[in-house]
Order: C-alpha cells, then structure tokens, then sequence
C-alpha cells in the first residue's frame, strides 16, 4: 500500500572507480575546511568579549530604589504571580519603627529570589509590578555560571547599589 504520491524510489548507481578510491571527496570537503578556515569567525568569547545588544534587550533584574534610596519593593506578589516560569519567591516582612529610611512602604520583602535557570527573561515580572521596583536591565547580561547554587540571586545581587543609585533612576527603564 503506497502511503503518499511524493514518494520517490531510488536506484543506488555502482560507485565509479574514482569514487571508490575516496580521494576527489575527501580533497572536496578539505576545501570546504579551508574555506570556513578563513572566514569571519561567528563565535565570540564570551564574556571577555561582548555582541552589541538589541535596543529591546533584556538583561539582569534589579530591584529598584527610589530617589531616596529607600527600596520600592513592598512585596505585594504581583511579580510572583505573573511569571510564566516560577522563578520569583519572597517573604514578606512588616517595616519597623526606624526602618522608614530603608523601606518605602509598610510591607517590604525581607527575602526575593529569582532562580535564573528558570528565568526567560519576558520581562512579565517588570510589567506586573505596580511600584516599579523590578525592571530588565537593557545593558547588563547575567553573566555565566559554573554552579548550580550560584544561579539563585538574592536581595545581595538584585537590589540596587546605591551608588547605582546615584547615576540611574528608573528614567533609563521606563520605555
Ligand atoms: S523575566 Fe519572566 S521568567 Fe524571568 S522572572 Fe520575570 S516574569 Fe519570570
Ligand atoms: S517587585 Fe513589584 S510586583 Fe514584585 S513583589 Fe515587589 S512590588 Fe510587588
């Protein structure tokens, strides 16, 4: 029974002797070598060097301060709740007397994770947040790992240095 009528049946020729003494192939694909040899090469190396970014990248997260340094994140969940991937997980806190300079709201997020083997980077989480506290960075890759442990970002690497602070408010993200 034929299953379709694109189906073609094919005579296997005797091979001719130059054929089978391999040669003409194997000078053929050492020319086709040689010709990849000289070529601009399509590997980079990374991260030493680094590929001019899309103008609608998005890089690394960075939890947001406001202009008085205090951190925008009030641990709402909304961030959570929006990921595709389930990358995000928090534990909320309630701010104490004295911790106003630190905290902007009442509720803040005493531990935000992002596992970044999970991550896509849809940047669904920056869209969700309604105190633009997270946004993707546009210049800044997540660099490369070589443990699974180092892959799960904390408050230490996400939140903004305040000297970063200094030089970008969320002008650079909002598009
Ligand atoms: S960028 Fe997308 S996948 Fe990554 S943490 Fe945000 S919502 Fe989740
Ligand atoms: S980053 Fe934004 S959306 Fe996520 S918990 Fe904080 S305030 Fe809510």
């Amino acid at each position: 029974m034929r299953l379709t009528n694109r189906a073609k049946h094919l005579e296997k020729k005797p091979m001719t002797l130059v054929e089978k003494m391999y040669l003409p192939a194997i000078a053929q694909g050492l020319g086709i070598t040689i010709k990849h040899f000289f070529r601009k090469k399509a590997t980079i190396q990374y991260p030493e060097q680094k590929r001019e970014l899309s103008p609608i990248f998005r890089g690394l997260h960075v939890l947001k301060r406001d202009e008085e340094g205090k951190e925008r994140c009030t641990a709402c969940g909304l961030c959570a709740l929006a990921c595709p991937a389930e990358a995000i997980s928090m534990e909320a806190a309630e701010r104490k007397k004295g911790e106003e300079h630190l905290y902007r709201e009442e509720k803040y997020a005493a531990v935000y994770e992002i596992n970044m083997l999970r991550c896509i980077f849809c940047g669904l989480c920056e869209e969700a947040c309604p105190k633009a506290a997270i946004f993707l960075q546009p210049d800044v890759m997540a660099p490369p790992f070589y443990e699974r442990s180092e892959v799960i970002y904390g408050k230490d690497r996400l939140v903004e240095k305040m000297e970063q602070r200094a030089n970008t408010g969320i002008e650079k993200y909002v598009k």
